[in-house]
């Protein structure tokens, strides 16, 4: 006899089913109406595509991954598959949702209720758009860098100062997150919601990249920059970082995934033409079709438990992490072999690829910082 409480649940599952794959279709919808036109825009003349992550907002692909929404459980395998289907097309856009599911899962994983009522649903709609500044200090915590922002204790909140190199997502009225530790205590760390138009931030575009240029990625200054109590998510950060750093690392898996997929079908659309002499290429789509498989397996797997505070579980989320990056420059790579010099051209989907490719491997945790937490990490 099936009871009561099973029968809402099913119910529930099939509820959730529902918005999740009306998410996807709305997400796929807007990358193929007003994401593709711009693709070459955003790669050559460095366009933010502004109005397509409002629109993607709108579709619901920020809100999916974030506790306490709809159904309650984070469902951080949607949030992936929206972000991929955008990075099917571009991995700028991808990567700016990345941010903004980041600044989403970090207000929405604190205690900080002000803020979950407040910034929460303006960043989860794509209403208010931000991103997050935790290279630094994801680098800091495994013994890569030193913590870059420096604060003082103030009434009512504290002060920061200091320089982060690159964040991306941001503009005058956008929101990052940082962490900042004492000046007079460095192991007392602390994390909050900062305002980019607040007294003291500056942002600056000082370089320029080979790919991700669309990304607003600038350097932020700060220097005496308040922050308010009521703008922290964490204080002291150690027990909020495990809970949310495997969602961190998870939820990059989007651009991963995406770009993996079009590089298939960049391998496909020649086969028809020069299948007698690209069948001599080691690797060929189906061998990528597998892999592509077996790493959405694993990754969805890891979704379901992302607060699990088992160092195994962490360690597969990083292993997991790292296959993803390097599959996704092989599939770049060989994407460039099978389509030839078609690929080659400046406006040629192949190349773009590539170069976009290589940023899965370097944005952090970068495909060397997980190999050291790897080796250091207990088997
Ligand atoms: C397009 C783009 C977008 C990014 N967006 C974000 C973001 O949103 N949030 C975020 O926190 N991080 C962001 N980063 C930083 C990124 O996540 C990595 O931390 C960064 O690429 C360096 O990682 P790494 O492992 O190579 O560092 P390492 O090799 O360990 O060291 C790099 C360090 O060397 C210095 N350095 C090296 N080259 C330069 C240079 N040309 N100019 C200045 N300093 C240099 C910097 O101090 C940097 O921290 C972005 C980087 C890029 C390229």
């Amino acid at each position: 006899m099936v009871h009561a409480a099973d029968q809402l649940e099913v119910a529930a599952q099939a509820k959730r089913a529902l918005a999740a794959s009306s998410i996807l279709d709305d997400v796929e919808a807007v990358a193929a109406k007003e994401l593709s036109p711009i693709v070459t825009a955003i790669d050559r003349e460095g366009v933010y595509p502004e109005a397509v992550m409002r629109a993607l907002g709108a579709a619901g692909a920020f809100k999916a991954h974030v506790t306490g929404i709809d159904a309650g459980t984070p469902d951080l395998e949607t949030a992936i598959r929206a972000m991929s289907k955008v990075s099917e097309h571009c991995l700028s856009t991808a990567f700016c949702m990345w941010c903004q599911d980041a600044l989403g899962w970090y207000l929405y994983t604190s205690n900080n209720e002000g803020l979950k009522s407040t910034l929460g649903p303006a960043v989860i709609s794509g209403e208010t758009l931000g991103g997050t500044a935790l290279s630094n200090p994801m680098k800091t915590l495994f013994g890569i860098e030193r913590l870059k922002l420096k604060a003082k204790r103030v009434a009512g909140g504290y002060t920061v100062t200091g320089l982060l190199p690159w964040v991306s997502n941001l503009g005058p009225d956008h929101y990052f997150c940082g962490i900042f530790e004492l000046e007079d205590n460095p192991g007392h760390r602390v994390m909050g919601a900062i305002d980019c138009s607040a007294p003291g931030v500056r942002l600056t575009q000082n370089d320029d990249f080979v790919a991700l240029d669309g990304t607003r990625t600038f350097a932020i200054g700060l220097k005496d920059v308040f922050i308010a109590d009521d703008r922290i998510l964490a204080d002291p950060i150690d027990a909020y970082i495990q809970r949310i750093r495997a969602g961190f690392i998870l939820l990059q898996a989007g651009m991963a995934f995406g770009l993996i997929r079009n590089c298939i079908s960049l391998m496909r659309q020649v086969r028809d033409g020069l299948s007698h002499v690209n069948k001599y290429i080691e690797r060929q789509p189906e061998d990528f079709e597998a892999s592509l498989a077996e790493l959405e397996a694993t990754t969805f797997a890891l979704c379901e438990t992302p607060f699990d505070p088992d160092p195994a579980y962490f360690r597969r989320v990083v292993e997991a992490r790292l296959a993803a990056g390097e599959e996704a420059v092989q599939a770049a790579h060989y994407a460039m072999l099978h389509q030839g010099a078609r690929g080659y051209v400046g406006s040629a989907a192949a190349q773009r690829r590539l170069r976009e490719a290589y940023f899965v491997a370097i944005v952090t945790p970068a495909t060397k910082q997980l190999r050291k937490m790897l080796a250091e990490m207990s088997h």
